[in-house]
């Protein structure tokens, strides 16, 4: 064997969700609202490719895919239709996963109300059961998996056999995955299971530029957090902010496909910052060099704390991102509006500003995120141990005084990660409950801006114009279905 490996994700994480990489939500939802072909147009169509060679693929994989060309090995990054074409030949099959089993906090909250199963478990589960994957089994090939969501694969008893698959790796794998191969093409013992131990995570200089465009344009530009919220994982990882010059080298291998880059870091606004302070030079500089290549630009996430600790620096900021684009996007955690419970579960998050001031922070920084045409994402967690009814309400009161800010609000059911990870899983969701009245509220509030939203994010080309009178009717099935059920009567 000479170590002929294909890399692969499932048809929802291999699409470019039409030039929106947080339309990727929508593979949360469950499949029973419209039909499936007209959805995944909708949301998640096929990412261009040529032969099946995808044009560009999810970063994570795009890092693997580079470590694996530099160890020597034959690598090819396939789009999940076109598998037949080369597992024929293969040894190795890596499969990325994000959300395997839909028991992620968006999957789980998106089902709430309609107990389908979410697109993404569903066409995971297709892609490993599909024939080219079988029959290439029973040939020997072997089966790795990574990627966020595979912790999930330790509460499925079973799947991994069932399916084939010979290892699952956990962790940031650049260093790992290279060996995980070679052992299987040898025939040795290897876990089924591993988990990337900390001595082997890579260091800055460990970390690979990648080697082909990444769907959104995706460019890292930082590793790790932190701030120590104690339902992440992230935090459990060392922080490593990546060089200017290696983040313009995938800004120019992005470039031949994405006239769009997204910066991603757990919290753009502290690049370079060893602190929860933003390093205003080194920002601005990042920025002046990302759009000098002439390219527009978002941002993966950034915290309000950090952007209200410099309002002047966010607009600066803004002002430059702003050239030549008419707006632009970030997931934000605001999690919860209780101040008790902020100090509880995440007191870093509000830092430098006190667990009590977080309500207004967030307030505040929305508006100024308002004003300069950043549209955020903005998550909330349900459900959090220790949450108390008087926790729920006071985020009721915090969504309510957000009413006038363009944004989205996802309320996520809490998933027991990071440092509560031995937690009970959220169970006291009840209709009628106050839970669902955050539900509701969100519900509203994201009713109440969608279309602007679509008209803002989808005006740039004829496509763009086409694509979002499918999205408005979309919507209008959305609100219909949900009157009708009577959710938006209470
Ligand atoms: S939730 Fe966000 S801010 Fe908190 S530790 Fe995780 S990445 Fe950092």
């Amino acid at each position: 064997m000479d170590g002929r490996v294909v890399l692969t994700a499932d048809r929802t994480l291999m699409s470019k969700y039409r030039n929106h990489v947080f339309l990727g939500f929508s593979s949360c939802a469950p499949s029973n609202v419209i039909p499936d072909w007209l959805y995944s147009f909708l949301f998640f169509p096929p990412v261009e490719s040529e032969k099946g060679v995808v044009a560009a693929a999810p970063y994570g994989l795009r890092k693997i895919e580079a470590v694996l060309l530099s160890e020597g090995f034959k690598t090819v990054t396939v789009d999940p239709d076109h598998l037949h074409l080369y597992l024929r030949d293969a040894d190795i099959l890596g499969v990325y996963a994000m959300d395997p089993f839909g028991l992620g906090p968006a999957s789980t909250t998106l089902t709430a109300f309609t107990r389908g199963e979410p697109f993404l478990s569903r066409y995971f589960r297709g892609l490993l059961a599909s024939k080219p994957v079988q029959e290439a089994k029973r040939k020997g090939l072997k089966i790795i998996i990574g990627g966020p969501g595979v912790w999930q694969f330790k509460l499925r008893n079973g799947f991994l056999e069932r399916y084939g698959v010979d290892c699952v790796v956990d962790g940031e794998a650049e260093k790992t995955i290279g060996e995980v191969i070679r052992r299987l093409l040898n025939g040795e013992k290897t876990p089924v299971y591993y988990t990337v131990p900390v001595e082997e995570t890579p260091s800055l200089n460990e970390i690979p530029v990648i080697k082909a465009p990444s769907i959104g344009g995706l460019v890292e530009v930082g590793r790790g957090c932190c701030r120590g919220c104690r339902f992440c994982s992230v935090t459990l990882k060392p922080l490593r902010w990546i060089p200017y010059d290696r983040i313009m080298e995938e800004v120019k291998v992005n470039v031949k496909f994405n006239r769009s880059i997204t910066l991603h870091a757990e919290d753009v606004m502290l690049y370079g910052s060893s602190n929860t302070i933003p390093d205003e030079s080194k920002l601005l500089k990042l920025h002046r060099l990302v759009k000098d290549a002439g390219v527009s630009l978002g941002w993966s996430h950034c915290s309000l704390a950090a952007v209200m600790v410099n309002p002047r620096l966010f607009r600066e900021l803004a002002s430059i991102i702003l050239e030549n684009q008419a707006w632009w996007g970030a997931e934000i955690g605001i999690e919860t509006g209780s101040p008790r419970l902020a100090e509880k579960i995440m007191p870093a998050k509000t830092h430098p500003f006190k667990p009590v001031e977080w309500p207004s922070i967030v307030k505040q920084a929305l508006g100024l995120m308002h004003d300069n045409m950043l549209i955020p994402a903005c998550t909330l967690i349900s459900g959090s141990p220790g949450e108390v009814e008087d926790d729920v309400v006071k985020t009721i009161e915090l969504v309510e005084d957000l009413k006038s800010y363009r944004c989205l609000i996802v309320p996520l059911f809490f998933v027991p990660l990071g440092r509560l990870k031995n937690e009970e899983w959220f169970k006291n969701f009840k209709p009628g409950g106050v839970y669902e009245e955050l539900l509701i509220k969100c519900l509203r509030h994201d009713l109440h801006w969608i279309n602007s939203i679509i008209e803002i994010g989808f005006k740039d080309s004829w496509q763009g114009r086409l694509i979002r009178l499918f999205y408005r009717l979309f919507v209008k099935i959305l609100e219909y279905n949900f009157t009708r059920a009577g959710v938006l009567a209470r």
